[in-house]
């Protein structure tokens, strides 16, 4: 007798085995799709594992086998590897791995002749020359093609340097040895230069994979990429996914994004996923930014990932000049520093743009000295404490560490004020007032609600429409405005001072990603950062473009206080409709995690989480800590398998993220 192991899309942790009938014998091979009977009805799976016993002394029967193997063996192994990593079920992640979601499953595939290619054909490749530090960068990539091993290459050039080259060049040589490379690119950059210069060079031998498209199209260029029918796939994090026989190189540009990380469902790093694929084929792997993640740049540190540098912008063009303007010495309550009204006024009378950045995040409140510019911090997590109004607390987010709050500052003895980021609206009236009559064009996710609209916004922004654009995040990236010679970030403080222990790391990104907007043309740039606290490392260091020294520093921070890359984190999310029985389970979670810890894991909470009610469900969480990371995932792990028991408070649910990257 012969059976089958499943993997089932179902929130359990394990696989289930079957009878394969005789008929089935042939067909039923590892990655094939398969109905099974599971609780009385049937269900859709994936077989990844022919053994020939079972333990279980009644094994039913497999129902039918649906259509060829969907996966190859290298994309069980590299699914199999992220359940166990990520502590998720693998039908859950194989069910991820399908171009159509959980419904991928239930097709068959390879019909023939039902591809067609959906890539419009944009002219011929332009010849451009390379900068001394982008061929030499090439060539390091072309040789790790050939070379034929696992090879991690980090490639770390300034705003302007012109990667999008290199990754082009090196995809490149990747399809003359025959191979095909997958790009990985940040959501929000999906319609952007780097997409469009892919098809231009490579024609209709490249396919676009991202979940805006429709499912059946999603579907068509998969299947091209399975059949070997294109040379590069590009796509945001699930395209890590893509089927490629041929796969010899894999880029994630922007490796530093958030974007890269799912926070929801199957809780995986699409980056970190990459970098693991091509380690396990045996592939070269290039992260590109200007602004490397600390794990990545204490990663190459430590001598595991080569570092390759674009240290000036092409065609000679200089960075931006930063200016950080303090904001204790500006009247209280304004929004626009003289230093940055006079900047505009001088961008207006050239005919010239701005950019005005304004970072917004809803859920957070920080207390903030108007004198000096200090904020409370919790003494055991050295992060920001949020502000609680009823009753007047500041409290800790990951420890759920509690102080009254005080009306005057610690540090000088002026009065606190309460800062919550100011809304676009704001900004747009303190425009009106001091430039009445010039177009503003407004971009944040306001506007964004209407999928359309932001492309629309940027168009007309482009065409030169109106002087000033004043945007959130979705401004900071990506962009490429020629007549842009100013940028102003209003409020740098704003996610400097976020509960979370990337906050300093984000705003360094965050800063010198805006600033990079600033200067692209024939024109010098300026950059205006406005700031209450201008001594702070990410502030200081974004003004002279000193990765170097801010990493010195917050890696000396992450350090001292336990974080990563020092640590590994994984974090324990309840939610439930009842806030008393989540907080219950909360606690009751907290002793069985603690009970697991030994002296080698820490677990800090259970704590509300900061956004600690979202579409009606009550949020706690507790957050694992420890030096050794296959440690922390057991015991989050024992965690879980207290979860899925039968004795847990029935209305919660438990979600585990492994490697958290917004701990709020
Ligand atoms: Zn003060
Ligand atoms: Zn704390």
């Amino acid at each position: 007798m012969s059976f089958a192991l499943v993997a089932l899309p179902i929130p359990l942790r394990h696989t289930f085995i079957y009878r394969v009938p005789a008929a089935l014998e042939a067909t039923c091979v590892p990655g094939a799709p398969v109905t099974v009977p599971f609780r009385g009805r049937p269900r859709r799976g994936i077989v990844v594992e022919r053994v020939t016993k079972s333990a279980v002394a009644d094994t039913r029967e497999l129902t039918a086998v649906n259509g060829p193997p969907l996966l190859d063996a290298h994309l069980l192994a590299l699914t199999r590897w992220m359940a166990d990593y990520y502590l998720a079920p693998w039908g859950e992640v194989i069910a991820a791995a399908m171009p159509g979601g959980q419904q991928g499953l239930a097709a068959s595939r390879a019909r023939k002749g039902a591809v067609e290619d959906p890539i419009v054909t944009l002219g011929l490749a332009t010849r451009i020359t390379l900068t001394r530090e982008q061929a030499s960068a090439t060539r390091a990539i072309e040789q790790a093609v050939r070379a034929r091993r696992f090879a991690p290459l980090l490639l770390q050039g300034v705003t302007g340097s012109g990667k999008t080259e290199v990754y082009l060049r090196a995809a490149a040589a990747a399809r003359e040895a025959g191979g095909q490379t997958l790009v990985l690119v940040p959501e929000v950059a999906l319609g952007s230069q780097i997409v469009r210069e892919f098809r231009r060079r490579f024609d209709r031998r490249v396919g676009v994979l991202h979940s805006y498209l429709a499912t059946g199209e999603r579907r068509r260029n998969w299947e091209l990429a399975r059949r070997g029918a294109l040379d590069v796939v590009v796509g945001a994090r699930s395209a890590v996914f893509a089927p490629l026989p041929r796969l010899v190189l894999v880029i994630v540009d922007e490796e530093h994004e958030p974007s890269y990380k799912q926070s929801e469902q199957l809780r995986y790093h699409g980056r970190d996923t990459a970098v693991r694929r091509a380690q396990m084929l045996g592939i070269p792997v290039v992260l590109g930014s200007a602004t490397p993640s600390l794990e990545s740049l204490a990663n190459a540190a430590r001598g595991k990932y080569r570092k390759l540098l674009l240290p000036d912008r092409v065609d000679g063009r200089k960075l931006p000049v930063v200016r950080v303007v303090d904001m204790r010495r500006e009247g209280a309550g304004t929004l626009l520093s003289t230093p940055l009204r006079a900047a505009l006024a001088a961008r207006l009378e050239r005919g010239e743009q701005a950019l005005l950045f304004l970072n917004r995040r809803g859920h957070s409140h920080h207390s903030q000295c108007r004198a000096c510019g200090h904020v409370p911090t919790c003494p055991h997590c050295d992060i920001a404490l949020t502000l609680h109004l009823t009753p007047s607390v500041w409290r800790c987010h990951y420890c759920d560490h509690e102080e009254t709050a005080r009306p005057t500052c610690p540090r000088c003895g002026a009065s606190f004020m309460r800062l919550s980021g100011a809304g676009t609206q704001r900004v747009e009236r303190e425009l009106a007032q001091a430039f009445a009559g010039t177009k503003v064009l407004r971009l944040d996710t306001d506007v964004a609600r209407d999928h359309a609209a932001p492309a629309e916004v940027i168009r007309r922004f482009a065409k030169g429409e109106a002087p000033i654009l004043l945007g959130t995040q979705m401004i900071a990236k990506g962009l490429d405005f020629p007549r842009v010679t100013l940028v102003g970030v209003l409020d740098a403080d704003v996610a400097l001072h976020l509960p979370d222990f990337r906050a300093a790391e984000r705003t360094f990104q965050l800063v010198t990603q805006v600033a990079g907007r600033s200067g692209r043309g024939k024109t010098a740039g300026e950059v205006i950062v406005q700031t209450c606290t201008p001594e702070h490392p990410a502030i200081a260091a974004s003004m002279t473009h000193d990765l170097a020294t801010f990493a010195r520093a917050e890696l000396a921070e992450r350090k001292e206080a336990g974080y990563p890359p020092y640590t590994r984190l994984a974090a324990l999310l309840l939610t439930g409709a009842d806030e008393d029985e989540v907080e219950r389970a909360a606690e009751a979670m907290g002793g069985h995690l603690r009970a697991a810890s030994g002296d080698d894991v820490i677990v800090l909470g259970p704590a509300p989480a900061a956004l600690a009610k979202l579409r009606g469900r009550f949020r706690w969480h507790l957050l694992l800590k420890g030096a050794d990371g296959s440690r922390v995932r057991e015991v989050a792990a024992a965690g879980l398998d207290w979860a899925e028991s039968k004795s847990r408070p029935g209305g919660v649910k438990v979600a585990v993220d492994v490697d958290p990257t917004d701990v709020l």
